[in-house]
């Protein structure tokens, strides 16, 4: 590593401990998961956390998505072993008995046979991926006793999520966003969720990558080939261009969409109308806001 190839690591580096100390993201007594994809952000994340002397170890869900889950395993194993962090890896097959093409391909069958535009419009493998993927990490880092579970989500899925939102016209969708999620880290309507954090939310993409080849990281930099997530491609066009014309603009948005943020949990949050309290699944006893939660309403266990 050259010496202004240091420097920037070291800025790098402390940008994410800057995001950790203003928004609080770590306390001291604190059991960290960080849940590992193989790819470079999770990656990154878990190099940088176990290097702060954080009480780190990592969490994998093996999705079954074909030769791309499989190297991003064996990178995730690779990486641990080396850098003697304590690696807990699930198998999504063992939890659920299908890995996720399976799970798509039925509960897409499920849903153009309940019929309707609406459904065959919704029918994405990312949304199947999205939602067994939160059920399935929240669910072994509750039963790893971890306090907290960080994601490797940086400023470009932050920026594209934000105005996603937006664009979908549904404010209260956006209350789980930010450096940690809901902010409301005591609040009774988040119990059985593990706190989530998101230590990188104001590192772009390039950044990230940038450390992940200096480090010398294996990891695919290639994205996943199952993504199907049309609207999200579309905004990340959009915002590559807007960022290209105006610097800075993810950045802006991110950081406007925090400071309304407290304004959107006071309208939208827990308690308000319309707001349903989070229970538990009756099937599975994950925390839901109804009676039977989407991963067992996409299992078609009922
Ligand atoms: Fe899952 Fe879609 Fe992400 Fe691939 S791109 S890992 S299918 S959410
Ligand atoms: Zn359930």
């Amino acid at each position: 590593m050259s010496m202004i190839e240091q420097k920037r690591a070291k800025a790098f580096e402390n940008k994410i401990k800057r995001t950790i100390e203003r928004y609080g993201l770590i306390d001291k007594d604190d059991k960290i998961l960080v849940a590992c994809s193989g790819g470079k952000d999770s990656t990154v994340l878990l190099y940088i956390l176990h290097k702060l002397g954080y009480d780190v170890e990592a969490l994998s869900i093996d999705l079954h998505l074909g030769e791309h889950s499989s190297q991003n395993m064996d990178n995730v194993r690779r990486f641990c072993k080396k850098h003697k962090i304590r690696l807990h890896l699930f198998d999504i097959k063992k939890m659920l008995g299908k890995g996720i093409i399976e799970l798509d391909k039925e509960s897409r069958g499920n849903r153009s046979g309940k019929g309707g535009r609406k459904s065959r419009k919704e029918s994405s493998i990312c949304m199947t991926c999205g939602i067994v993927k939160r059920w399935a990490l929240n669910r072994k880092a509750r039963e790893l006793k971890a306090t907290k579970l960080a994601t490797g989500h940086n400023l470009n899925d932050e920026s594209e999520t934000v105005l996603m939102n937006l664009l979908k016209g549904n404010p209260e969708i956006g209350l789980n966003m930010g450096p940690m999620t809901g902010g409301h880290r005591n609040d009774k309507s988040s119990r059985g969720f593990v706190q989530r954090i998101k230590p990188l939310y104001f590192c772009t993409n390039e950044e990230v990558r940038e450390y992940s080849e200096y480090l010398g990281f294996s990891v695919l930099y290639e994205p996943c080939p199952h993504s199907s997530n049309v609207f999200r491609r579309k905004i990340r066009r959009e915002l590559i261009e807007l960022e290209k014309e105006y610097p800075g603009v993810r950045l802006r948005l991110v950081k406007n969409f925090l400071k309304l943020l407290p304004k959107l949990s006071k309208d939208y949050g827990a308690g308000k109308a319309g707001e349903k309290n989070i229970g538990v699944c009756e099937l599975c006893g994950e925390p839901s806001r109804n009676r039977v939660c989407r991963l067992c309403s996409l299992v078609n266990k009922r």
